[in-house]
């Protein structure tokens, strides 16, 4: 149900910052499926940002933080309550340099491409791993993103967060609990950006490195499709894709929701999926590699909403 219009006052008169009712997911997710979002909410700084997240756990409004919407599926009965976008709070700075090393804060808006460039053209090392990874700061921190050997958790020197009352936090890494693909932390909790520790490199060398991995990753992964990444965790011992490869699975679907021709543990959007055939092709390769192996695949994608 479409909130009240009592409800959207008191929010514009509390907030104050860029809100739209009623807006379908499939417009921001990576994979563009998804129903309609009762609010989301473009806090421009953190006054706003504030304001939102008080006015939210007052009146008892479930709320999302998002970034890139790139490893989120949102279900197509939509999302009773908030996302909280953080696309505004884009800043890069440099808070600390030497010859030898630097410390860069990036927003949680930021794009990790950008982090990426920004230390490539500074001839930082440290973060090549990220290159492609379609993800934002904000998320990547919360995902523990990784890849190529890489995770943010390697990098990342503090974290600031913003709490369910309104008030700015700051972790050091010690404070942080990272586990595979995820940071240990109340969801209430909004991360506002984060500080990178980079060690300077030769250019070239970080350069090619960049290079050799967007190739890698445009020869492994389904790029031309719409998609989540990776949809299932992989186990310790064996990636996810490889198991759902070995089964078989490949080019599997569901309406338009298939399981990719070239990577295994990828769903893409054919063309117009709905998210209840993607959520019912997840489960079903869940389900397949489970009677086939023995083993039950953990979700590494987030599905949120209503069916
Ligand atoms: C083609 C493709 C390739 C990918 N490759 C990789 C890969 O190699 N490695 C990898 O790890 N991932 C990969 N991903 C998945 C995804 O890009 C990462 O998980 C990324 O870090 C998610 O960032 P996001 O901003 O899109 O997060 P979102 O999808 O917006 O959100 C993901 C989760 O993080 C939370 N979140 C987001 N922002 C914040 C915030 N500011 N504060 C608190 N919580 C927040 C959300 O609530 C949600 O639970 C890939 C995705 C695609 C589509």
């Amino acid at each position: 149900m479409a909130w009240e219009d009592s409800l959207r006052e008191d929010l514009r008169r509390n907030y104050g910052g860029a809100v739209l009712f009623d807006e379908p997911a499939a417009r921001h997710t990576s994979i563009r499926a998804g129903g309609k979002i009762d609010a989301v909410l473009f806090p421009a700084n953190q006054e706003e940002l504030s304001r939102a997240i008080v006015f939210l756990h007052n009146n008892n409004v479930p709320y999302l933080p998002v970034g890139n919407w790139t490893n989120l599926i949102v279900n197509d009965g939509g999302f009773r309550g908030a996302f909280i976008s953080l696309s505004r709070f884009r800043e890069i700075k440099n808070v600390f340099q030497t010859e030898k090393d630097a410390v860069v804060f990036a927003g949680a808006g930021c794009p990790l491409s950008e982090l990426v460039k920004k230390a490539k053209e500074e001839s930082l090392s440290g973060i090549e791993f990220c290159a492609g990874i379609p993800g934002s700061i904000g998320g990547a921190i919360r995902m523990n993103a990784g890849a190529f050997g890489g995770e943010i958790k390697d990098i990342v020197e503090r974290i600031t967060i913003i709490d369910k009352s309104g008030v700015l936090k700051t972790f050091s890494h010690e404070q942080l609990n990272f586990r595979y693909r995820n940071l240990v932390l109340p969801a209430e909790m909004v991360i506002i950006g984060g500080s990178f520790h980079l060690m300077r490199g030769d250019r070239k060398k970080i350069e090619d490195r960049i290079e050799k991995i967007i190739r890698e990753r445009s020869e492994k992964q389904p790029l031309e499709f719409p998609s989540a990444g990776s949809i299932f965790k992989n186990p310790v011992d064996c990636p996810a894709g490889k198991i759902i490869d070995e089964l078989g699975l490949k080019g599997i679907a569901i309406g338009d929701a298939q399981v990719s021709k070239k990577h295994g543990n990828f769903i893409v959007n054919r063309k117009n999926a709905t998210a209840a055939e993607i959520i019912s092709l997840i489960e079903m390769v869940r389900q397949t590699v489970f009677q086939k192996t023995g083993r039950m695949l953990e979700s590494e994608v987030k599905v949120v909403g209503e069916a």
